[in-house]
């Protein structure tokens, strides 16, 4: 009988994260300060403490997981690589389909790889309290337990809307002695404005991020800094932890070449944390296709320029070079919310104008068909983020039935979507429909970046246009 799950013992978890920065064709372009000079180090010290900073900016290949990282990892990692049999069957392809389920995590996605290394790394510099911002709740969730883990406090800026139309992940985020609170807020200067300007608004990501970085860089004791759950460059690696596994898991199974990688990207961290460690070994020469999967209605990588922009609405966020539908951009309401970010991390930007990956886009009523489909064959219901990357993941397993191929598929499983039912519920009751970005508004995005500097596009030491 052919596995099902290939696990990993705790032994053989991975000792040390992998670190893409040293091995990109061309360097990272840095982050650009108010006055267009790059920044130093230093300037981020009030925002994040100086061991994850360090992290940012390194180019050391390897970088150990500490023991205390590791201690925590124990509680669901390794997690379990699985075969897609019953969907293969159902689709007759020759295609053998594997994904990598970090759904088996306490909040239920992939997000406390990074937020539980964060923690660590801010109570070591000796940090008593972290504040963040959420949308649909699945960061906020991710820190809320990983603070709990190390006895640290944690603050959760709250989108409006969410915060009063899905209050399971709140709660979740109370039950781990997180403190969460509606954004616009009137705690933090920011906040208060807004409320003054727009008493009604239902919030957005923007300003929730700048409420959280205003409320740990203006607390006067200096023991509270700012967390972030994607983008960043430590995020990233933190993350290939799921990769690595991966790379041992099909070893083990006597599984040789891997011919195409999927992942969905919001901000880019779950597809970097697969894909990274298969991203070396193209650099090396080996065939593959990788696909980091977005929504049609925000299509970052796939319809928006690389240039340089703020991470934020409130414009607080120093400039990185990255694939950007502008700051100022507001991603219609589709239900994958983890997915709704103007922006892509500069890591991920880079490697797809090396050419090293192909995005693709799909709309939301195809990403729940094949979301169903797959709660149908193998059983588990997933987060509507993680829909994009099985709607890819058919439509290649159907691309090698096509071409009669024995082709080896990878798939990130980001997180399940017992949390996300009402989306469901909207798409059985026909309340869904798909949603094209308009050419003006896509322009209108753009017009806030107009006066930035413009990072040069490197491909392999040449510049191109
Ligand atoms: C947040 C989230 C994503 C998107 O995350 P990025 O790492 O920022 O691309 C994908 N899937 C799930 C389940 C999520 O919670």
């Amino acid at each position: 009988m052919v596995a099902v799950k290939t696990f990993l013992t705790e032994d053989e978890i991975p000792r040390q994260w992998y670190n893409i920065q040293a091995d990109l064709p061309d360097p990272l372009q840095p982050p650009l300060g108010p006055d267009g000079n790059p920044i130093t180090p230093d300037a981020l010290a009030p925002v994040f403490p100086m061991n994850l900073i360090e992290q940012e900016v390194s180019t050391e290949r390897w970088i150990d997981i500490p023991a205390g990282v590791l201690e925590v990892y124990n509680l669901w990692r390794p997690t379990p690589l699985y075969r897609a049999l019953a969907l293969e069957k159902y689709l007759g392809t020759p295609a053998r389909i594997y994904y990598k389920n970090e759904g088996v995590s306490p909040p239920g996605s992939h997000k406390p790889n990074t937020a539980v290394a964060q923690a660590y790394y801010n109570k070591e510099f000796g940090i008593k309290r972290l504040t963040t911002e959420t949308g649909a709740g699945q960061w906020g969730s991710a820190l809320g337990f990983a603070c709990a883990m190390y006895g640290l406090e944690c603050r959760v800026y709250m989108v409006r809307i969410s915060f009063d139309q899905k209050p399971f992940r709140r709660l979740m985020m109370q039950t781990w002695g997180a403190e969460c609170v509606a954004s616009p807020s009137t705690e933090t200067s920011f906040g208060r404005k807004i409320l003054e300007e727009m008493p009604d608004t239902p919030g957005s990501l923007g300003i929730s991020i700048s409420e959280a970085i205003e409320a740990a860089v203006t607390d006067q004791s200096g023991q509270t800094r700012y967390s972030l759950g994607s983008v960043l460059n430590h995020v990233l690696l933190h993350q290939t932890i799921v990769g690595l596994e991966t790379k041992k898991q099909l070893q083990k199974i006597g599984e040789k070449k891997v011919d195409v990688v999927i992942a969905c990207a919001g901000g880019g961290s779950n597809f970097a944390g697969l894909a990274f460690p298969f991203i070396l070994d193209k650099i090396n020469g080996a065939e593959m296709e990788i696909y980091p999967v977005e929504p049609t209605a925000c299509p970052t990588m796939t319809r928006a320029p690389f240039v340089y922009d703020h991470g934020d609405t409130a414009t607080m966020t120093p400039l990185l070079p990255m694939h950007s539908l502008g700051h100022t951009f507001i991603p219609p309401p589709i239900h994958a919310g983890g997915l709704r970010y103007h922006g892509m991390a500069p890591l991920v930007s880079q490697c797809i104008i090396e050419n090293l990956i192909t995005p693709r886009s799909y709309h939301q009523l195809e990403c729940y068909k094949s979301a169903v489909l797959w709660a149908r064959t193998e059983g588990f219901i997933s987060a509507p983020e993680t829909a994009h990357a099985l709607a890819c993941t058919i439509d290649e397993a159907n691309k090698a039935k096509e071409e009669g191929k024995e082709k080896v598929i990878i798939m990130n499983w980001s997180g399940h979507g017992l949390m996300d039912l009402l989306g469901y519920d909207s798409y059985f009751s026909d309340k869904l429909h798909d949603y094209v970005l308009p050419d003006d508004e896509l322009n209108n995005g753009l017009k806030a970046l107009e006066s930035f500097p413009k990072p040069a596009k490197m491909v392999r030491g040449k510049q191109v246009p």
